[in-house]
Parts: structure tokens; C-alpha cells; sequence
């Protein structure tokens, strides 16, 4: 096993996965609703914890993932580079009724790039998707985004938990095959 090995422990898997995108989209709600299945209906800028450890079984192994929230720092256009670093994975999420939090998904792209290696898995969160009678932004417009950007797409809800597990778990899952292709 060579150095670049760090998070492989004989079978076990543990990756750093990160959620990015404006203030408000549901980042937080998503991560509570995939790691504990709850939802607030409030907003808090500060949840207390910095990550959220959720494990899935790919192949008959343990894939654990470390998964960040900003906890509110992107509010204050803040995010650390420390929040970037050791990132495998990225959730870049934008709130379907909120057309501003979609045209900030190039500048959360670019941060990403410019933060972390260029394997990291990504997938495009198109979130509230409950709120389809105010829907600004139609899942085309995030497919053709998503596709020129080499990223998954999906639209969630973290209210009432549409397609939640499933956008963490794709990313989770793209993470392990680059592991294992980059170890082949
Ligand atoms: P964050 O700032 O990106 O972490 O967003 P939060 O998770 O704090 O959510 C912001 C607000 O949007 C809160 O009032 C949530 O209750 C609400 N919210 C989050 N996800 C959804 C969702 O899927 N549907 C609806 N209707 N509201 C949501
Ligand atoms: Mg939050």
C-alpha cells in the first residue's frame, strides 16, 4: 500500500465528501435529513457540527463518508480552503425556486477547482423540489449545465425526502469506482 493510500484501511473506506452552494438552498437539511432523517423547518446559521460520518455498503464493504456543511460560513462568502481540503466528493446545490442560487453555481464550481483536485466525484443538487408550483429552474436547464460541466444532476427534496439518499449516495459510490480505477 503506497502513501497515496491514506483512506484505504484494508477494506474500509473513508472519504471527504463536501456540500456547497448559496445560503438558504436546504444544504444543511439535506445532510440531517440523510444522516439522521430529520428536517427543520428553520433555518440556523450555525448547526454545532462541522461533519456528518454516514456509512453504505458497496461490494460487500464498508464505504464510510465524512460529509462537511458549511455550517452558515457561506453567508459571509467564507468558505476556508480548509473546508476544501481532503474533498473526494462535492454536493453543489441550488434551490430550484431561487433562479440567483442557480447562477451561482459556476462560482461554487470555480471555488471547487480552484480548492481541490480535479477527480473530485460532483453532482448537481437542484433542491425544494416540493416547491414545484414556484419552480423557477427546470430540470433542463440544470441537466444542460450539469452535462457541460461533467457532473451528475438530480432534483431532491429535503423536506420530504425525494432523491436524497440517492444524490448522496451516487457521489458516494463515484467516489469509490475512481478509487478503484486510480488503483488497478
Ligand atoms: P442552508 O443554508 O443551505 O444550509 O439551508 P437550510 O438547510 O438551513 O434550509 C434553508 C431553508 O429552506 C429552511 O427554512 C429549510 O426548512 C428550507 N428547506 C430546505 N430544504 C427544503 C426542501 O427540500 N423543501 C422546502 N420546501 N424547504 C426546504
Ligand atoms: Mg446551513
Amino acid at each position: 500500500m503506497s502513501s497515496s493510500d491514506d483512506e484505504l484501511t484494508g477494506e474500509e473506506y473513508l472519504f471527504k465528501v463536501v456540500v456547497i452552494g448559496d445560503s438558504a438552498v436546504g444544504k444543511s437539511n439535506l445532510l440531517s435529513r440523510y444522516a439522521r432523517n430529520e428536517f427543520s423547518p428553520h433555518s440556523k446559521a450555525t448547526i454545532g457540527v462541522e461533519f456528518q460520518t454516514q456509512s453504505m455498503e458497496i461490494d460487500g464493504k464498508e464505504v464510510k463518508a465524512q460529509i462537511w456543511d458549511t455550517a452558515g460560513q457561506e453567508r459571509f462568502r467564507a468558505v476556508t480552503s480548509a473546508y476544501y481540503r481532503g474533498a473526494v466528493g462535492a454536493l453543489v446545490v441550488y434551490d430550484i425556486t431561487r433562479r440567483t442560487t442557480f447562477d451561482s453555481v459556476n462560482r461554487w464550481l470555480d471555488e471547487l477547482k480552484t480548492h481541490s483536485d480535479s477527480t473530485v466525484a460532483k453532482i448537481l443538487v437542484g433542491n425544494k423540489w416540493d416547491l414545484e408550483h414556484i419552480r423557477a429552474i427546470s430540470p433542463e436547464e440544470g441537466k444542460s449545465i450539469a452535462e457541460s460541466e461533467g457532473l451528475f444532476f438530480i432534483e431532491t427534496s429535503a423536506l420530504d425526502s425525494t432523491n436524497v439518499q440517492e444524490a448522496f449516495e451516487l457521489v458516494i459510490r463515484e467516489i469509490y469506482n475512481n478509487v478503484r480505477r486510480k488503483n488497478l
